[in-house]
């Protein structure tokens, strides 16, 4: 599910590499050290999938949501 590729930086908390998915989201939230998925969701109290939809409604990414 997660982006393979390779970015070549690293979670500023736990060390593992990021995707560019977990960039997206570090950059979307205005984090100054970009931070994987995980720990993102570890620091607002969700799992990773509660995350993930959310921001989806944040990125107006979902299909009709509509305004
Ligand atoms: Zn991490």
């Amino acid at each position: 599910m997660k982006g393979t590729k390779h970015t070549g930086k690293y979670c500023n908390i736990c060390k593992n590499e990021l995707t560019s998915w977990d960039l997206r989201l570090s950059k979307s939230l205005a984090y100054k050290n970009p931070v994987c998925e995980a720990c993102i969701a570890k620091e607002y109290g969700l799992t990773a999938d509660e995350l993930r939809d959310k921001m989806e409604d944040y990125f107006g990414l979902r299909p009709c949501q509509g305004l």
